[in-house]
C-alpha cells in the first residue's frame, strides 16, 4: 500500500511503499477513505512531540471502510464505516482508567503516534477504539469530526457553560465549536492571527458575535476562553480577557513556554487548565451532537502524495476549517 511515512522529525513525509499490514486479535483492517490532517502531527513531524515510534505513517481522524476483522473483532462487519480517532489503546487498569479517566490512561497509545496511522491507504486499529459515524456527513466532512471536533467539544464542557466563549486560534477545531457553542446560546468571541481577515471573515460567517485579533481586549468580558493556538503569549492574553470566576482552557497537546504574567491577571479565581486527550465517551457524546445542531464542517482536501503540501499549509495558517487527506483519490 502507498503511505505517507515519517522517519526523523524534521523531515518531510516520504512516500513509502510498505505492506497491508494484518489485523491482529480484536482488530479491523479498514480501507481508508478521508483522514484529517491535524496540528498534531505537525507537533510530531516538526519535533515539537517526541516519544512516539519511528517511523511512523500520522493521520489520526481517520475515516474508512472495514475490509477484514481480526480473530475475535465482533462490533462491525465488513463494509462497515467507522472513524478511527487519536486513543487508540488505554489499559484499562490503571488509577486514571478506573476513574472514567481513560484519556490521562499512563499506558495509552494514540492513533499516528504510537501506532500508525490514516496517511496511508490501509490502517489497521483496535475495534475497541472506533466510532461508528454518523451517516449525515460524507467521508471528508466526517474525519474532521475525529479530532478537531471531539477534543475541541471535551475542551468546549472545560471551559463550563458561560454565555461568553473566547476562542484563540480559528482553524479546524474551532471552527467546529463556534457551531457547538452557537446552538448552546452562547456568543463566540472570535481571535485570530494578526491580520487574517480571511479567518475572521469565517469565523463571522459561523456566526462569532466578534472578531479580532489576538492582540486585541474583546468589547467586554468573557466567561472562558478556549486557546487552540500553540502560543504561550495567548495565556496571559486571554486571563486578560476573562472575567473573575473565567476559565482559560489550553487545548492543544504541545504550546510554546509561556512567558510571566503578573498574578493579578490570574487573581480572581481565574484558573487555567489544559485539556488532554478524549475518551470514548467523548466521541459517542460528539458524535450524536454533531448532526442536531448541525455541525457543517469545510474541508480543503489533498491527495495522499500532497500530505506535506497540506502540512505547510496547516503550518503557515493557509487553511480555511480543516484539511483533509483522500488517500483513494491517487
Ligand atoms: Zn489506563
Ligand atoms: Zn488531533
Amino acid at each position: 500500500m502507498k503511505a505517507m511515512q515519517l522517519t526523523a522529525p524534521r523531515k518531510p513525509l516520504a512516500l513509502a511503499d510498505l505492506p497491508v499490514p494484518r489485523p491482529g486479535r480484536g482488530e479491523l483492517l479498514i480501507k481508508v477513505r478521508a483522514c484529517g490532517v491535524c496540528r498534531t502531527d505537525l507537533h510530531v513531524v516538526d519535533g515539537e512531540l517526541t516519544g512516539g515510534k519511528l517511523p511512523i505513517v500520522p493521520g489520526h481522524e481517520i475515516v474508512g471502510t472495514v475490509v477484514e476483522n481480526g480473530v475475535g473483532a465482533a462490533r462491525y462487519t465488513a463494509g462497515a464505516r467507522v472513524g478511527v480517532p487519536w486513543l487508540g489503546y488505554t489499559c484499562g487498569k490503571c488509577v486514571y482508567c478506573a476513574s472514567g479517566r481513560e484519556n490521562l490512561c499512563d499506558a495509552a497509545r494514540f492513533t499516528g503516534y504510537q501506532i500508525d496511522g490514516g496517511y496511508a491507504e490501509y490502517v489497521v486499529a483496535d475495534e475497541r477504539y472506533c466510532f461508528a459515524l454518523p451517516e449525515a456527513y460524507d467521508d471528508a466532512g466526517a474525519a474532521p469530526l475525529l479530532c478537531a471536533g471531539l477534543i475541541g467539544y471535551r475542551s468546549l464542557v472545560m471551559a463550563g457553560v458561560g454565555e461568553r466563549l473566547g476562542i484563540y486560534g480559528f482553524g479546524a477545531a474551532a471552527h467546529i465549536v463556534a457551531q457547538v457553542a452557537r446552538y448552546q446560546g452562547r456568543r463566540v468571541f472570535a481571535f485570530t492571527r494578526p491580520g487574517d481577515v480571511a479567518a475572521q471573515r469565517f469565523a463571522g460567517e459561523l456566526g462569532a458575535s466578534w472578531t479580532g485579533d489576538s492582540t486585541m481586549a474583546p468589547p467586554e468580558a468573557l466567561d472562558a476562553a478556549i486557546i487552540f493556538a500553540p502560543a504561550g503569549p495567548l495565556v496571559a492574553a486571554a486571563l486578560r480577557a476573562v472575567a473573575k470566576g473565567g476559565v482559560v482552557v489550553c487545548a492543544g497537546i504541545h504550546m510554546s513556554d509561556i512567558p510571566a504574567f503578573p498574578y493579578d491577571i490570574l487573581w480572581g479565581e481565574r484558573a487555567i487548565r489544559s485539556v488532554a486527550n478524549l475518551t470514548r465517551r467523548d466521541g459517542e457524546e460528539f458524535l450524536a451532537l454533531a448532526p442536531k445542531v448541525p455541525v457543517r464542517t469545510t474541508t480543503e482536501t489533498f491527495a495522499l502524495g500532497e500530505a506535506n503540501e497540506a502540512l505547510a499549509r496547516l503550518r503557515e495558517g493557509r487553511v480555511t476549517g480543516a484539511a483533509v487527506l483522500l488517500p483513494g483519490a491517487g
